[in-house]
């Protein structure tokens, strides 16, 4: 089970950021964006998968947050 984050799908709603029991997606409210820096934090519990209404968060069997284009 694994989890990736696809930017073009995202509001930056932060329904994911508030559905997250561990803190493993923060959200910057200053600018507006999601902030990977805790992932390392995921349990993998699916549960911002769940909450993203947008299919932003998706499951993937060869990813694991793949965040590597968040930024471009
Ligand atoms: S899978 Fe669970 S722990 Fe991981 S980021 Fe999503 S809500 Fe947080
Ligand atoms: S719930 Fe989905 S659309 Fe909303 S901030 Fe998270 S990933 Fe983006």
């Amino acid at each position: 089970m694994r989890i990736q984050y696809i930017q073009q799908n995202c509001t930056q709603c932060s329904l994911c950021v508030q559905h997250c029991p561990t803190g493993a997606i923060q959200f910057d409210y200053k600018n507006r964006k999601l902030i990977f820096d805790q992932v390392y934090l995921c349990v993998e519990c699916v549960s911002c998968v769940y909450a993203c209404p947008f299919k932003a968060m998706v499951l993937q069997d060869a990813y694991k947050f793949d965040v590597s284009k968040v930024n471009e």
